[in-house]
């Protein structure tokens, strides 16, 4: 067989053509294909703002700053993630903390969130954000968890890196803004869409997101409503705070945009993938999870059961070996050794430990064939006995 890789972007000859057409206009950068690509996400999640950024991780980044997140203040989130939800915190110089994760769907477990938070309040360290993160696409219980941000008086900013195209269980769309101050989103080519490197900002609060979007563009204005005092002339600008370059280029966001015609069809693929994997994998000795037509599946993530004859390094050796691209999402954040001479240990978050060690990512992308995902099936078994 051919190399499968774990995932892939998709593009289309009408992708490469909006991509020849912006590289033969005026701008390549700060041009009109920005606000379009804005647009266009903002309406199929049905937020009123967006702003577009290099990548997730600038978006988490801004996002914080713009909340005005810094020094003495405390961010939780979750273990099982990519290590941009925790490193944004450290970047305003916040302190970070961690939430246990349920151990069926490795997203935040808002019992134990409850448990911390009631803790937090009796020592006066509550939290001054939460950064839940939609693992695999799966929406996290956002009703839950606004409710405990109104009670509890923090600010919520979802990672949707994994989820844009997914629903919540209610059906809508996520990153509606319905339940959070706002949501990310990461367009790194094994995302739900792929711009090469790029994110986003989506908030249904007006203010924060000009905030973050004056922080994209190193808080530099030429806005006569903005400007401090009287301007020199026509050529004058001010900088009214520290921001960053973190502009999305127009060849990326003319990406985006073609992409985001074909977002509907990349989640209804990759849900019937999921749900195929479903019944062709339910003989082996294999965790799988919970089945969902409102996932984004970003991942497909198998879980080894303790009694499985064979080891996770042994199984995930013998795909690799068979060039089936697998991979393991996420070595939890805390054992990291940055993490570790923060003082976090091992132990400190057992559902996620217990998750990670039983955790292989198969294949899943909207290009994968069936017959592909027979052949990965057929070397599970072959390696689960
Ligand atoms: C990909 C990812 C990010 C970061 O996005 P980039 O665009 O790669 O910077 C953040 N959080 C999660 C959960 C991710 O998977």
């Amino acid at each position: 067989m051919h190399n499968i890789p774990y995932s892939r972007q998709n593009i289309n000859e009408d992708d490469i053509e909006a991509v020849a057409r912006v590289l033969r206009s005026d701008f390549i950068t700060q041009g009109p294909s920005i606000a379009l690509f804005e647009e266009t996400v903002k309406r199929f999640c049905g937020a009123t703002n967006a702003v577009a950024v290099t990548n997730g991780t600038a978006a988490l980044h801004v996002i914080l700053q713009a909340l005005g997140i810094g020094k003495g203040d405390m961010v939780w989130t979750s273990p099982i993630s990519f290590v941009s939800s925790a490193n944004c915190a450290l970047y305003v110089g916040a302190d970070v903390d961690f939430v246990d994760c349920d151990p069926v769907t490795a997203n935040m477990d808002v019992a134990a969130l409850e448990a911390k938070l009631q803790q937090s309040e009796k020592n006066g360290t509550l939290p001054k954000a939460l950064i839940p993160v939609h693992f695999s696409g799966r929406a996290c219980d956002m009703q839950a968890i606004a409710a405990l941000a109104k009670h509890y008086g923090f600010a919520v900013i979802e990672d949707a890196a994994h989820a844009l195209g997914g629903h919540y269980d209610n059906g809508e769309p996520i990153g509606n803004g319905a339940y959070s101050d706002a949501v990310i989103f990461s367009f790194h080519p094994v995302k739900s869409i792929a711009t090469g490197e790029g994110g986003m900002v989506v908030s249904n609060n007006a203010e924060l997101a000009q905030k973050v979007s004056m922080l994209r563009t190193f808080c530099i204005t030429r806005d006569p409503n903005l400007i401090e005092g009287e301007s020199d002339g026509p050529w004058y600008y001010q900088q009214l705070g520290l921001g960053f370059n973190y502009r999305m280029t127009d060849i990326q966001a003319t990406l985006g945009a073609s992409q985001m015609q074909r977002l509907e069809g990349f989640i209804a693929r990759r849900r019937s993938l999921a749900a195929r994997y479903e019944k062709i994998l339910s003989a082996l000795p294999l965790t799988l999870p919970p089945a969902s037509d409102k996932s984004a599946w970003h991942l497909y993530v198998i879980g080894l059961k303790s009694s499985c004859k064979v080891s996770r390094r042994e199984v995930f050796e013998f795909l690799r070996a068979a060039n089936i691209g697998c991979n393991v999402h996420y070595i939890p954040i805390h054992t990291q050794p940055f993490y570790r001479k923060l003082g976090f240990k091992p132990g400190d978050f057992p559902n996620a430990e217990d998750f990670y060690s039983r955790a292989i990512s198969i294949p899943l992308f909207p290009g994968l064939t069936e017959e592909e995902q027979d052949y990965v099936a057929d070397k599970l078994g072959e390696v689960l006995g």
